[in-house]
């Protein structure tokens, strides 16, 4: 089911980016397995999926652990909390959720502890709701200047979650933003800001995120299918 599922997913991801002329290779997708088992990820793996995301951290280091698989890129897509960082600072591939300062510092100081440089993306709240963490629009070319001065944090790009409304359509113009958001960030040419990512589309969006110019799609229920369990790590 999982590599049926993975088969569509990535037929999906090449038919859209012929339709907009864009290189399939240049979209990744991250597999976010919250609350499902270490032995549904490995059925991924064996698909040929090694970008694995979660929300949690404990849930993230208990099937890292459990799965011991070094081809797994962990990404870490949810709210992340400083102290938690030291659980995750050796290994982290790419951390897409960074919202504010006291967080990057603590990246940055678990990264040198390390004697490595971790790869950030910035999160923006795109859609205006309240209940969304992330960077107001306006706020985040500051936002990045400050955290590019933290010398083991590589800001890669630019993080969203879209509106959750059932018609793809009306998450476009989130993306929209979020890819202007980059190009008029890019223009300022901060120093150690790379900026070649956007982190957007989820199961119901991701279509239209890859049109919008997204070059990593985070899906959970296109590969796992409907998730029963409360996204909480304390109930798995
Ligand atoms: C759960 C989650 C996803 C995947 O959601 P689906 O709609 O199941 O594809 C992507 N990004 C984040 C941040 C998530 O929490």
């Amino acid at each position: 089911m999982i590599a049926e599922n993975v088969e569509n997913i990535c037929e999906r991801i090449r038919n859209t980016c012929a339709k907009v002329g864009r290189n399939p290779n240049d979209v990744l997708f991250v597999a976010v397995s919250k609350t499902f088992s270490s032995d549904k990820v490995a059925q991924a793996v064996r698909s040929g999926v090694y970008d694995i995301g979660e929300n949690f951290v404990q849930e993230l280091t208990k099937k890292r652990n459990q799965l011991n698989d070094p081809r797994i890129r962990w990404h870490f897509v949810g709210h992340l909390q400083t102290n938690k960082m030291k659980y995750i600072a050796k290994f982290i591939h790419l951390i897409h959720s960074v919202e504010n300062l006291r967080v990057a510092e603590e990246i940055n100081k678990r990264a040198i502890a390390e004697g490595r440089t971790i790869d950030v993306l910035i999160e923006v709240n795109t859609s205006g709701e309240a209940t969304k963490y992330g960077i107001e629009p306006a706020k985040t070319l500051e936002f990045v200047k400050s955290a590019s001065q933290f010398p083991n944090v590589r800001v890669k790009g630019l993080m969203t979650i879209g509106p959750f409304l059932p018609n793809p359509e009306q998450s476009r113009p989130a993306f929209r933003l979020l890819r202007e958001l980059k190009e008029k960030i890019l223009s300022e040419g901060i120093e150690h800001v790379e900026m070649q990512h956007l982190s957007m589309g989820m199961t119901n969006d991701f279509e239209v995120a890859v049109e919008e110019g997204s070059t990593i799609v985070r899906l959970g229920t296109a590969i796992f299918g409907p998730r029963t369990k409360r996204t909480n790590p304390v109930t798995l």
